[in-house]
């Protein structure tokens, strides 16, 4: 069996955009402070021959979402007393990358890739210290240069280009999506807060902060995590 992408999306994405706690296998997930940066909202680009972030993962979906025309399994998913049915289309735990890449380190599935596949390279950094807030952002992959490409090479090829409103609206549907998700298992986020920060100009060019303690989120903070 592949990799499980659910466990990261409830553990990394969903934990990392609570509002408040919510349990999975018989743990409390605590929200914490997070600092939503303006580099969320930036492009990326994938140039062909890479491939490297493709790797032997599960291909998860909700029941209703658009998906591949592949055989899949189904599997109950339960979060905070919510469950709910993940289709799941497994890659082999022995092959380097997904089956669904082609020999061009593009997807095949393309347009109909799963919820996490659609997020990269959108992430929350997680910080242990207390006092430092979470951080929602765009950014590489941690030890990229590892990372084999469908070329042989190693590393990864993509890059960052600057926001416009065409990569706000992207970030926008990439986000939605994921609200699809926390929606699913009723999770209170701060989705629908960072969605209005993104769509307003005068107010995304500085971070916000959501603060889980106070129930609230300030927006137009100076940041001294972006440097
Ligand atoms: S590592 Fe970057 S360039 Fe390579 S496939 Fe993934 S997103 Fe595309
Ligand atoms: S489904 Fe597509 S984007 Fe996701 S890992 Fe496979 S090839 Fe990459």
């Amino acid at each position: 069996m592949s990799a499980d992408t659910v466990e990261k999306t409830i553990t990394s994405y969903l934990a990392g955009v609570c509002r408040k706690p919510f349990s999975y296998l018989g743990k409390i997930i605590e929200p914490k402070v997070l600092n939503v940066s303006p580099l969320l909202l930036r492009r990326f680009s994938c140039p062909p021959e890479c491939g490297a972030c493709c790797k032997s993962y599960s291909l998860d979906f909700l029941e209703g979402e658009m998906m591949p025309d592949l055989p899949f399994r189904e599997r109950p998913v339960e979060v905070n007393g919510i469950t709910q049915i993940i289709r799941t289309i497994d890659n082999p735990p022995e092959s380097a990358f997904c089956l669904q890449l082609d020999e061009h380190g593009r997807c095949r599935i393309h347009g109909r890739h799963p919820m996490p596949c659609d997020l990269e390279p959108i992430k929350v950094i997680f910080y242990r210290d207390s006092q430092t807030p979470n951080r929602l952002t765009q950014q590489l992959r941690g030890r990229g240069w590892r990372l084999e490409q469908v070329t042989g090479q190693r590393g990864t090829r993509c890059s960052f280009l600057p926001v416009d409103d065409d990569t706000v609206e992207e970030v926008v549907r990439r986000l939605e999506r994921l609200k699809v998700w926390a929606d699913a298992f009723e999770l209170d986020t701060w989705l629908n807060a960072v969605i209005r920060w993104a769509r307003e100009p005068s107010l995304r060019n500085t971070p916000m902060i959501c603060c889980p303690r106070l129930h609230a989120y300030l927006e137009g903070l100076a940041n001294e995590f972006d440097a």
